[in-house]
């Protein structure tokens, strides 16, 4: 498949030499692997502060791409979707998938060998398992009060 994400004309391995603050806007974008895990909604318990992942997903989450329907332009239809960005990712980790590749760097990890960056493909993470394509239901279809229903152990 063609990679939905331009990861084209970038500094060779630049995630291992250059820190998340530093990079590029070009580079940023490019450590998405697209496993569409971050566009599930989630259960968050308000006492233990646990955090349960669904598989119904976000209404602009494509099943099938697997990505934003309407990325650039989202928050005029899903206002509370975050921007993840060097300034924001602190606060959002505790919720962040396991695999996220902002998440690991975050956390001084390496990119998983799935990675799109390393393999050149972004259909490695698809292959490896990881990604939410052809997994969800959309959020439209189920009853907030269901959404229990359908919790999930994230796929690593
Ligand atoms: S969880 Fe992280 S790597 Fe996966 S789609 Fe979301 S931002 Fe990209
Ligand atoms: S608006 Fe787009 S990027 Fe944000 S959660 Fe929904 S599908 Fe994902």
């Amino acid at each position: 498949m063609t990679d939905p994400i331009d990861r084209t004309g970038l500094r060779p391995r630049f995630w291992e030499t250059t820190p998340l603050a530093r990079m590029t806007r070009a580079e940023w974008e490019a450590l998405c692997d697209g496993c569409g895990k971050c566009c599930l909604n989630k259960l968050e318990d308000e006492e233990t502060g646990e955090v349960a992942l669904t598989r119904v997903a976000c209404r602009l989450f494509d099943d099938a791409t697997c990505r934003c329907a309407k990325y650039e332009t989202r928050h005029q239809f899903v206002p509370e979707c975050i921007t993840l960005d060097p300034a924001t990712i602190e606060k959002n980790a505790y919720w962040l998938p396991e695999t996220c590749a902002y998440k690991r760097l975050w956390q001084g990890d390496p990119l998983p060998d799935w990675h799109p960056l390393l393999t050149g493909t972004a259909q490695s993470v698809h292959d490896a398992g990881i990604s939410m394509q052809h997994r969800t239901v959309p959020e439209f279809d189920i009853d907030e009060d269901d959404w229990e229903n359908h919790i999930i152990e994230e796929p690593t």
